[in-house]
């Protein structure tokens, strides 16, 4: 039952409506009790009833009527109106005549009839009013004016003392209930507009979201309702976004492997080939075949192993040894490894090394990243150029590895792009300078970085050169 927003709604609603009429109630219930005002009504009923009686009593003097009448005309108003009338005799204050049936108060004597304070009651000149002890112990509320007709006596009027909870019964319950259904009424009213403004958002997105699990991932939802739900809106659409590029990734990834699969297949397959159909005859002709078909199968093999290093970093498989590295060392080691590169391609090679804290991580990986680097500078820079590697700490807690070029730069607009999976500026460019390069190895490296908390910043202007810029957290301790 308690399902629905709106149902939730209403019960919180009714639990509110609940507490404040109690709260109400019980304020209007204890100023019933300690003030005075709850007499006020009913002295007010008595001080009319009294007034009209004495009109009816002059009258029937001036008819001149008998005791008996008298009596019949205070019966029938004590009937009529509900209301216990006395008549006392004026000088003795004996009760002379009682409209109970019973008589009880016959014959006693009215002297103490007590007024209850701070009562704001506008009484008539010289009436008495107040509360009466009868001699049977109960309490009246009692009220008489002076006598116009029949002088000799004192008609008293009376109705038991009005109590704190018939006073609250009388005049609090029906309002207190009316409030309470017009509050309900309106909470419901309240309740349906809300759930409306909350429900239909949230329908469009449900419908958007099925949409995306049939397939159709275009799905952009409008930004309306309450903020919460505008919120969930937007975090739907950037979502949906997501989901819709790495779909588009996917589809690129794929399309990009079979390519680039696809091309050094073909060659194999035409130079195996002209091997097996004897088109390769010459022992230079059959030599440049199988230098052909053994760098197209290692450029293979290296895909395929990228391939996997980035399957495996996607899925959280891959594990790094984490120890203390020593960063000045790796960043030699890896310069003195592609140093004969360097020199083959006639490309100025330095390393600047300024001493830093050791880095927490695992030395192959960070080796890895590190290499790439400068093997992408050595490869992109053409022969007489300079490429640097150089080791800073820019803030106390963090280590940055520099790899620098002179090379052609990259486009401001690619640079955005040059970290995505099979990413290459100038593919033919790659190509001509060095056969092998398939845009695998900045992903892996962004990756690898980021699973070391760390990042990777580019900086590049064409024409001028690169700078490839690894930030990774020191380890905390001493500096060496
Ligand atoms: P690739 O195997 O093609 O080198 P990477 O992911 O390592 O793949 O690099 C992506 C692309 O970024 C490269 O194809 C190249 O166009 C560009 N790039 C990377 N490093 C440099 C650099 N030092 N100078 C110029 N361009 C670079």
């Amino acid at each position: 039952m308690l399902k629905s927003l709106r149902s939730r709604l209403l019960l919180s609603y009714l639990a509110v409506i609940v507490v404040a009429l109690v709260l109400v109630a019980g304020t209007l219930f204890g100023f019933s009790t300690v003030s005075a005002v709850r007499y006020l009504p009913g002295l007010q009923r008595l001080a009319a009833i009294s007034l009209t009686n004495q009109v009816d009593l002059l009258r029937l003097q001036q008819l001149g009527g008998s005791g008996d009448d008298v009596e019949q005309l205070l019966d029938g108003t004590s009937v009529a109106q509900d209301v216990r009338i006395i008549a006392a005799d004026a000088l003795s204050l004996r009760v002379v005549y009682d409209s109970a049936p019973n008589g009880a108060w016959l014959g006693h004597r009215i002297t103490e009839v007590s007024e209850p304070r701070d009562l704001p009651f506008d009484a008539a000149n010289n009436s008495i009013f107040g509360l009466y002890q009868s001699p049977d112990g109960d309490s009246w509320l009692v009220y008489a004016q002076p006598t116009l007709a029949f002088d000799r006596f004192i008609f008293l009027y009376a109705i038991p003392e009005p109590t704190p909870l018939s006073f609250f019964r009388d005049f609090f319950v029906n309002p207190l209930i009316g409030a309470g259904v017009i509050a309900f009424l309106l909470s419901i009213l309240l309740a349906l507009i809300i759930t409306t403004s909350v429900a239909r958002p949230l329908q469009r997105m449900a419908g958007a979201a099925e949409a995306i699990a049939e397939g159709d991932y275009d799905q952009a939802l409008a930004l309306e309702g309450p903020r919460e739900v505008r919120r969930v809106a937007n975090s739907f659409n950037s979502m949906a976004r997501q989901v819709n590029a790495t779909q588009q990734s996917q589809r690129d990834f794929v399309a990009n492997v079979s390519h680039d699969l696809k091309t050094p297949i073909t060659s194999i397959q035409g130079w195996s080939q002209a091997l097996l159909d004897g088109t390769a005859v010459t022992p230079e002709e059959q030599q440049q075949a199988a230098r052909i078909i053994n760098s197209e199968s290692e450029r293979m093999a290296r895909m395929v192993d990228d391939l996997l290093a980035l399957a495996r970093l996607s899925s959280g498989q891959l594990a790094l040894t984490l120890e203390p590295v020593d960063v000045a060392q790796l960043v030699e080691d890896v310069a003195a490894t592609l140093l004969p590169r360097a020199q083959e391609k006639q490309i100025e090679l330095t390393v600047d090394v300024a001493p830093v804290p050791p880095v927490r991580g695992d030395a192959d990986r960070l080796t890895q990243v590190i290499t790439n680097l400068a093997a992408n500078a050595l490869t992109y820079t053409p022969p007489g150029g300079h490429v640097s590697l150089t080791l800073r700490t820019p803030e106390d807690d963090e280590v940055a590895i520099a790899v620098a070029d002179d090379g052609p730069g990259i486009p401001a607009a690619e640079l955005p792009r040059i970290f995505e999976r099979f990413y290459q500026v100038d593919k033919s460019r790659t190509r001509v300078q060095e056969p092998g390069g398939h845009g695998l190895g900045l992903a892996i490296a962004k990756e690898l970085v980021a699973l070391h908390n760390g990042r990777i910043q580019v900086d590049s202007q064409e024409g001028r050169g690169s700078i490839f810029t690894v930030f990774l957290p020191a380890e905390a301790g001493p500096r060496p």
